[in-house]
This record gives C-alpha cells, sequence and structure tokens, in this order.
C-alpha cells in the first residue's frame, strides 16, 4: 500500500487484520453452510487472505500466513473438524493463497488492476491454477489421513473444492483490492457525491434483488440479481461489478444455506445443490468482470478519440487548414470545423456536395470538377486551387490537396481533401510579381525615350537570332545615329537636344512593325531588330523610318530639324549577334562617310 504504515506497526497490523478475518469469515462460511458436505459454495477466507497478501507489504507475509494458519485451524475445529483434517484443510488453502500470489506477481508487471482485461485475465489464470494446487493437496491429504465425515472424496472432493476457493478468490479479492487502493490513494475522497449515491443504491439494488430472488422458491427468479450486478458494472466499472458480486454471493449463499430460496428447493443431493449455486456464481463473475474491463477499456479508447479529435480540430485552426471528405456510396460531403470557417459558414450546417463545388468562382469550377473526376478515375493523389465566393460575399483563393479512399475490390468510395485559404499567399505572389516586373521595366528600359535600353535590346537581339536560325527565317539589324548631333547640342542647348532624341525615338517606333524592336543602344544611336525580313523589306523598313524623322525635323513646338543615317545588315546564318551589330555600324559609318541622312546595306 502507498499510505504505507510504520514497519513496526505493520509486523503487527496486518498478521492480526489476516487473523481476525480470516478467523470471523471461515467461521461464518462453515456456519452457512453446515451440512453442505462441511464444502461451502464459495470460500471468502481464500479471496480475503489473497486481498490482503496483494495489498501488505513483503516483510508482513510470513506472519500473515502464521496468522492465517492459526485463524484456519481454529475455525475447522470449532466447527467440528478434527485437528488433523483441520490442518490439512490450513495447508492446502495455504499453499492457493501463496501459489496464487507467486503467480499473480509472475504474469501481472507492477500493481494488478482490474481495470485491464489482460490483467483481470491472468487473474482468474492464477486463481484457477492455485485453486487445482489447493485442490490437490487437500484431496491428496485428505485421502491419506482417511478423513472421517468426509463422503465425497478422490475426483468429486477436488472438484468440489477447487470451485469453492477458487469461486472465493474470484470473487472476495477483488473488490477488497480495489476497496482499499480507493481508500489508500485518497480516490475516494475525490469521487463525486453522486457517484457515491449512485454506487450505494446500485450495491443496495442487487442486495435486494438477490434477498426477493433468493428469500423464495416460488418463483425461481434467479436470473434477477443478475440485472443488478450489469448495472453496477456499467454505471461503476470493475469495482461496481466486483462488489456487486460479493454482495450477491454473500445474500445468495447465506440464505441458501439457510435452507430457503429456489435453490435450497432443487430437489436432489446437497452436492447439486451446492454445484448449482457455484455455477450461477460463476456465469455472473465471467459476464460481469471481463465486461466491467472492457467497457473501461472503451471508455479509455473514446476518451483518447475525442481528445486527439479536439487536437487535431485545434491544429487545424491554428495552421488554418480544414479537412472534408466526400462518400461516394452515399453522395454526402462531410467538413470539418476549419473547412467551414474558409468558407465563411458556422460549423455544422448542412451542406451537400453540389453545393461544395458551386463555392468556386464559374471560372473555376470546371477545373475543380475535372480534377476531382480524374482523381477518382485514376485513384492518384491530387491537388487543385481556386477562388470561392465566401458566405459574406468575399472571394478568397483556397488550395486542396487529397487522395482516393479505395474500398473492398479497389473501388473508389470517398475523396479526402484538406483545404486551406491561401489569399494572402496568392496576394503576396501577385504584389512580388507585380515588384519583380516593374523592377525588370525599369532595368529594361531607357529612362531618356521609354525605349528598351541597350541591355534588353541585346538580350532581344541574341533571342531573335536563336529564332531566326532555328526557323531558318531571316532577321535584319539596322544602326541609326543622328547627324550632326553636337551641333545640335551646341546650337539649342543640352535639353533641347535630349528633346530632339526622344522625338526620333518616338518616329522610329511609330514606323517600325510590332514585331519589330527599337532600342537606344547608347547617346543619340539606335538599334531596330527587323524579324523575318530579307534585305529588301528591311531596306523599305529603314528608308521609311528615316523619311519620318526627316519629315518631322521642327515641327514639334519650335525644336531643331533632325536627320538620321543608317546602316543595315541582314543576318545570313553565320556568326553572332557581335558580328551583326559590327556589320551594320560599319555600313552606318559608310553612311555617314557617304554624306549622311541616308541609309547603307552592309556587305
Ligand atoms: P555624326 O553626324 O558624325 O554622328 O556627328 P555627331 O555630332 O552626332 O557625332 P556623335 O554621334 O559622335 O555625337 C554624339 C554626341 O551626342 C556627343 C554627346 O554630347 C551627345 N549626347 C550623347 N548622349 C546625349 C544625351 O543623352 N543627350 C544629349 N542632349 N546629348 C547627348
Ligand atoms: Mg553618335
Ligand atoms: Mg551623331
Amino acid at each position: 500500500m502507498k499510505r504505507s504504515l510504520s514497519p513496526g506497526v505493520e509486523t503487527v497490523f496486518w498478521p492480526l487484520l489476516t487473523m481476525a478475518g480470516y478467523g470471523l469469515l471461515a467461521s461464518l462460511s462453515l456456519h452457512a453452510t453446515r451440512g453442505a458436505d462441511n464444502i461451502a459454495a464459495i470460500w471468502p477466507p481464500s479471496g480475503y487472505f489473497l486481498a490482503l497478501l496483494l495489498l501488505m507489504p513483503a516483510r508482513a507475509r510470513p506472519a500473515s500466513f502464521v496468522a492465517m494458519a492459526a485463524a484456519s485451524v481454529a475455525a475447522n475445529m470449532l466447527s467440528g473438524t478434527s485437528a488433523v483434517i483441520s490442518a490439512a484443510f490450513t495447508i492446502a488453502n495455504a499453499a492457493e493463497a501463496g501459489a496464487a500470489l507467486w503467480l499473480i506477481r509472475r504474469r501481472v508487471p507492477g500493481e494488478l488492476s482490474f481495470m485491464e482485461p489482460r490483467a483481470v485475465a491472468n487473474f482468474c489464470v492464477a486463481v484457477l491454477a492455485a485453486g487445482a494446487l489447493s485442490a490437490s493437496v487437500a484431496a491428496a491429504l485428505a485421502g491419506t489421513l482417511a478423513a472421517p465425515g468426509l463422503t465425497g472424496r478422490g475426483v468429486d472432493f477436488f472438484f468440489s473444492w477447487l470451485t469453492t476457493v477458487t469461486l472465493g478468490m474470484l470473487i472476495v479479492a477483488p473488490p477488497i483490492v480495489m476497496l482499499a487502493r480507493l481508500v489508500d490513494t485518497r480516490a475516494l475522497a475525490n469521487v463525486p457525491r453522486a457517484t457515491i449515491v449512485e454506487a450505494v443504491a446500485l450495491l443496495t439494488f442487487a442486495a435486494a434483488l438477490t434477498a426477493l430472488s433468493f428469500s423464495q422458491s416460488h418463483f425461481p427468479a434467479t436470473f434477477l440479481p443478475t440485472v443488478a450486478v450489469i448495472a453496477a458494472s456499467y454505471r461503476l466499472g470493475p469495482f461496481g461489478a466486483a462488489a456487486g458480486m460479493l454482495i450477491v454471493a454473500i445474500v445468495a449463499s447465506w440464505m441458501t444455506g439457510q435452507g430457503i430460496g429456489p435453490v435450497a428447493a432443487i430437489e436432489g443431493s446437497q452436492r447439486s445443490r451446492v454445484l448449482f449455486l457455484q455455477f450461477y456464481f460463476i456465469t455472473l463473475l465471467f459476464t460481469a468482470l471481463p465486461l466491467a474491463a472492457l467497457l473501461v477499456v472503451q471508455r479509455r479508447l473514446a476518451k483518447r478519440l475525442e481528445q486527439s479529435n479536439r487536437w487535431l480540430l485545434q491544429a487545424e485552426a491554428a495552421a488554418l487548414v480544414g479537412h472534408w471528405r466526400v462518400d461516394l456510396v452515399r453522395w454526402t460531403i462531410q467538413w470539418s470545423d476549419q473547412a467551414y470557417r474558409v468558407h465563411g459558414l458556422e460549423p455544422g450546417e448542412p451542406v451537400d456536395v453540389e453545393y461544395s463545388v458551386e463555392q468556386y468562382l464559374p471560372e473555376d469550377r470546371a477545373a475543380v470538377r475535372a480534377i476531382l473526376e480524374r482523381a477518382v478515375r485514376t485513384g492518384e493523389p491530387f491537388e487543385y486551387q481556386g477562388r470561392i465566393v465566401r458566405a459574406d460575399g468575399a472571394i478568397r483563393h483556397v488550395k486542396s490537396h487529397g487522395s482516393i479512399e479505395r474500398g473492398r475490390g479497389g473501388r473508389a468510395v470517398g475523396i479526402f481533401g484538406t483545404v486551406q485559404d491561401v489569399t494572402e499567399t496568392v496576394e503576396n505572389a501577385r504584389i512580388l510579381e507585380a515588384a519583380r516586373s516593374a523592377a525588370e521595366r525599369v532595368a529594361n528600359t531607357d529612362m531618356l525615350t521609354g525605349l528598351p535600353n541597350r541591355r534588353h535590346t541585346l538580350a532581344f537581339l541574341e533571342t531573335a537570332l536563336t529564332g531566326a536560325r532555328e526557323q531558318g527565317v531571316p532577321l535584319a539589324l539596322a544602326i541609326f545615329d543622328i547627324d550632326h548631333f553636337k551641333r545640335i547640342n551646341d546650337d539649342h542647348g543640352h535639353a533641347a537636344g535630349d528633346e530632339v532624341i526622344r522625338r526620333v525615338a518616338r518616329r522610329a517606333k511609330a514606323s517600325l512593325r510590332e514585331e519589330d524592336l527599337v532600342g537606344r543602344f547608347g547617346g543619340e544611336e539606335f538599334v531596330c531588330i527587323l524579324q523575318r525580313s530579307s534585305a529588301q523589306a528591311a531596306e523599305m523598313v529603314a528608308e521609311r523610318l528615316r523619311i519620318a524623322i526627316e519629315a518631322d525635323g521642327g515641327a514639334d513646338g519650335g525644336l531643331p530639324p533632325a536627320t538620321v543615317s543608317i546602316g543595315l545588315a541582314v543576318y545570313d546564318g553565320e556568326g553572332d549577334a557581335e558580328a551583326l551589330l559590327q556589320r551594320a555600324d560599319q555600313a552606318l559609318y559608310i553612311a555617314k562617310r557617304e554624306g549622311r541622312n541616308r541609309l547603307r546595306m552592309a556587305a
């Protein structure tokens, strides 16, 4: 026991408790069943002693065995049994207590708990084995000593003894151990008043029903106490089962011993009446005790399940991830609380499969449906993202991951998926992308003209060249430079020069096709990339450009006129961008040298 007494007290306390209880119970049992071949239907002292042995510390056990022996011999002799036979019975009972204790301690690790079905089963096996040993010892000794007064010797005696002591241990030990533990751990103080009232009521009910059933033999209602024991097991667990059982055993044995009730009225030998009572107790015991232990397991499981479910919901709420499951057989859908929250609904509102799909914007709905249908068909995991319209009208981006559940035969029976509101992630990605593309635009654009800058123009040229090479289409390059620009700057000022550059850029861009590119290459020098343009086509475009710029001169708010010289080169499938640029530049140089405001084609 946990609240151990001081060792000095213990060496006296336990043997005294053993002696007093054992003596009393043995005398009572012998008295109550006097006449039943001197063998009681159950032998409670065995259960009492085993319970005490299980509860007491090891050091108190030897003295307790001595106390038990003294009490046993005394009780037997007082009931008229000879000293020799009393001693033989005592040895048998001591052997069974020792064997039961040893077996239980071997088979059940730690403290014996009647809440564990496995421990209950081990307890029953240990008690049965100990009972068999005890019966063998008793039968052997009684046989050897040719005990007078023992009519049912041999096999009969063996089974009588076996059932009697086994029942004593099975019925009496569990409630004592459980009650002692309740008291010892002060758990009793924590038991709600209502439970105590209920326990007392149920056990009283058991006693009353047993008394009612066993007080008369007109109506053999031996089944009635079963109701009370089952009720006690259901409401109070293993303690209810054990205590209810003990009460039924005490009342029924005592009344039957007194010759009253349906069992006492059974015609036939005293032996068969005892046997009936024993089977009655065994049946009741093996119904109630395992049932109660299993109930404890079930309740524990249910509690654990409820707790993990609560944790799951908490985790979902914390991670903002909900889950859902479509039952493909019944065509129903279940949402977790968080799934409801994602949809802006109160948990528990009725939803169906169609409703769930219709939450998506019409543009996304078909895609979601298609992905789910494909997953059901192929059985493969899926993932999709779409926009839903929440109950409050807000449009949210949600993402789902899921998998298909298969039933027997591999048929898809369900779809399980998670659902997560990813609106913030999507928004952040959008903002990031906008910032990135803005930065890219700035990095690629010439600030003065808004045209692609040198970097972008070169990159475009590389891509266009690769395309032309791969597709075998022509590509032309034009470089043009404003004529005598230094003069413009000098005569009209730098700002006017800038304005001229801007105007030339605008004109150039306006005279090109959509697929062509004109970029500012540096200073007042520009590059045109003319895709799919043969030499002739390129010359026409370039000439148009030149004329457009020339014609524009002075039109815009008094700006000085300007002309450009153009060098053209056509990609011939050989060389790289560098080489092409160089050829165009050479042609430009020639155009300048030959008088400016003209175009020249590279050789
Ligand atoms: P050419 O006909 O031979 O081209 O004679 P040019 O005077 O134009 O000679 P060049 O092309 O070498 O002149 C470039 C001048 O352009 C030099 C520089 O002062 C001027 N320049 C370069 N970038 C800018 C700019 O962004 N704005 C202004 N206003 N002037 C620039
Ligand atoms: Mg120049
Ligand atoms: Mg110039």
